[in-house]
């Protein structure tokens, strides 16, 4: 993989489930990347807390908006506060973890779980404190590569609060 490529999937998965618009396979047919083909790097401390590694599964690309990513939290690890300027769903597939909306009570979320989160609605999402939490993330783009507006870091209170 050329270094620049490689910047620029790491910079797609470092926005969650963003990417540059890359062509993704064009209008050619489907186009199927293999597991051990997809990039997995480490959530920068600037955007998490705690140890995150995050695989960019998809692009968006001219004819789709939506872009897919995965991301594991470690226990006690969790994002930013952030925004979405479309919306974003995640779907929980592997352990127990918490999600904070700004103004309301942290939420445990568990594996099997659907989380649909509006635009421009200030919220974070990580692990439990005792259990690591894997989940998908869906965004549509509205702007090439821009799906995720990051803010502040979750302090221990608001991470703990009930
Ligand atoms: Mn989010």
């Amino acid at each position: 993989m050329g270094k620049k490529l490689f910047i620029l999937l790491a910079m797609g998965a470092l926005a969650l489930c963003g990417y540059p618009a890359i062509a993704a396979g064009g209008d050619s047919g489907q186009k199927i990347t293999r597991s051990g083909d997809l990039a997995t790097v480490n959530g920068p401390d600037s955007y998490f807390t705690g140890e995150v590694r995050v695989t960019q599964l998809y692009p968006a690309n001219n004819k789709m908006r939506s872009s897919g990513g995965k991301v594991t939290f470690q226990p006690g690890a969790r994002s930013n506060w952030h925004t979405h300027p479309v919306g974003q769903v995640l779907l929980v597939t592997e352990g127990v973890g918490r999600t904070g909306e700004w103004g309301k009570p942290v939420q445990e979320i568990r594996a099997g779980d659907v989380i649909v989160c509006p635009a421009g609605v200030k919220h974070w999402h990580g692990a439990a404190p005792d259990s690591a939490m894997t989940h998908i993330s869906i965004c549509e783009e509205t702007e090439p590569g821009k799906v995720v507006e990051w803010l502040e870091k979750v302090s221990d209170d608001q991470y703990n609060q009930q």
